[in-house]
């Protein structure tokens, strides 16, 4: 095994548990992409092994000196509560770093798993990793990969054929999924990440029970997620805004899927910064508003730049809500920490006069663990606040 040596003073990270080792570290060694290294102090004692990515920043990805069947294993061993739960049949079972995979998200839709390999030393392994999906994760009937992720091509790995079966059969056009007593379908070749953001469904189930009787605007719907979940608990009506034209058909087909009930639906292709506005100019308001933009700041270079646009369209949802009335605002930018976030809102709050309380703070769900040493694992925050004035 090649040994990566790293200069004096930086192995303070590793000894920590952080599983990134970073090019500017690293005092000599080298492997090919993907290959396992040891890894080791100034001094030349072993710290840990890891899997090498030549083109990347981050160069080493330290991984447990265990089989990758056994690792995978685990993971989906640590899902166990979700199997018992009838109500939720998609989840998360390898979150990547969190879960000592570095580069592996597997998603699974009834049955069916969704990967992507992400770093280098998880493409080199996604046959085996496959192989370990297919024998351990419960009722599962297929594995496919999706390759059309940024990250891919930051690691020097092809982003095409976007999507690929590995093991099984061919998951159907469109998977139907349930989340709680709301029923989804899940476009795993086209749609967003793999497909869901399932690691919104706890602030989705927080929503909804906040939503009872109110004219709620879910902003960035996607395939309506948060608006169905407020349809589904009594919401007076549900205006649900996308951008993206392939996003509300499918939230149209989600919301047939459903009960019959009252909820008045209405569906908006807008940008969500003009449709804010324009309400505004046209004297609309809201009971309750949802901003689940997607992620402002790549790095954080950017952050400051997000944090305008994060302030712009909280302080706008801000001055269309009624008294009283409710907003869920959520960042999913890692390089903003949540205390970043709630200066944001702060600021917002300031300027268009009102006074809110926090009533629920809201993170992915246990499906999507967070790794104690690896702070970039919370990328996703929520805010829930209630106008007192
Ligand atoms: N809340 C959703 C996920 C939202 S993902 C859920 O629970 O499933 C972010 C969404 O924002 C995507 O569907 C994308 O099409 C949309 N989007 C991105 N930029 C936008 C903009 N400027 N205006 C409106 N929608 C936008």
């Amino acid at each position: 095994m090649n040994t990566i040596r790293l200069k004096k003073g930086r192995e303070r990270s590793v000894v920590k548990g952080h599983p990134w080792v970073f090019s500017g570290a690293i005092a000599e060694g080298e492997a090919v992409a993907g290959e396992m290294v040891e890894v080791c102090d100034a001094s030349g004692a072993k710290l840990g092994q890891g899997w090498y990515s030549p083109a990347s920043q981050i160069r080493v990805r330290i991984v447990p000196d265990a089989p990758i069947a056994d690792l995978v294993a685990e993971a989906v061993g640590r899902r166990a509560a979700f199997y018992a739960d009838d109500a939720v049949t998609a989840i998360r079972l390898v979150n990547a770093e969190n879960d000592l995979i570095p580069g592996v998200i597997a998603d699974c839709y009834a049955g069916h798993v969704v990967c992507q390999f992400t770093s280098a030393g998880a493409d080199a392994r996604k046959e085996e990793i496959a192989d370990a999906l297919m024998k351990f994760a419960p009722f599962c009937q297929s594995v496919s990969e999706r390759c059309d992720v940024d990250s891919r091509a930051k690691e020097g790995l092809p982003t095409e054929p976007a999507f690929r079966v590995l093991r099984g059969a061919e998951p159907p056009e469109l998977v139907e999924i349930a989340e709680n007593g709301v029923k989804f379908l899940v476009d795993v070749r086209k749609g967003h990440k793999t497909g869901f953001y399932l690691d919104q469904r706890d602030a989705r189930a927080t929503v909804g029970r906040l939503a009872n009787g109110a004219d709620v605007l879910n902003c960035f719907c996607y395939s309506g997620g948060f608006g169905l979940f407020a349809r589904a608990c009594g919401a007076e009506s549900v205006t649900q805004v996308d951008i993206s034209g392939d996003a509300l058909a499918l939230a149209k087909k989600n919301e047939a899927l459903q009960h019959y009930c009252g909820t008045k639906m209405e569906y908006v292709e807008a940008d969500v910064f003009q449709f804010l506005r324009k309400c505004r100019d046209a004297g609309r308001k809201f009971d309750f508003i949802v901003l689940d933009p997607p992620k402002f700041a790549a790095t954080k270079g950017q952050l400051m730049k997000a944090a305008r646009g994060y302030k712009d369209i909280n302080l706008l949802a801000m001055k269309l809500l009624k008294p009283y009335g409710t907003l869920a605002t959520f960042s999913c930018s890692g390089a903003m920490d949540a205390a970043f976030f709630d200066t944001v809102l702060a600021e917002a709050a300031e300027d268009a006069h009102r006074r809110f309380q926090v009533i629920a703070r809201t993170r992915a769900g246990a499906d999507h663990p967070v790794l104690l040493s690896f702070p970039e694992g919370a990328y996703l925050k929520g805010v829930v606040l209630r106008s007192i004035t």
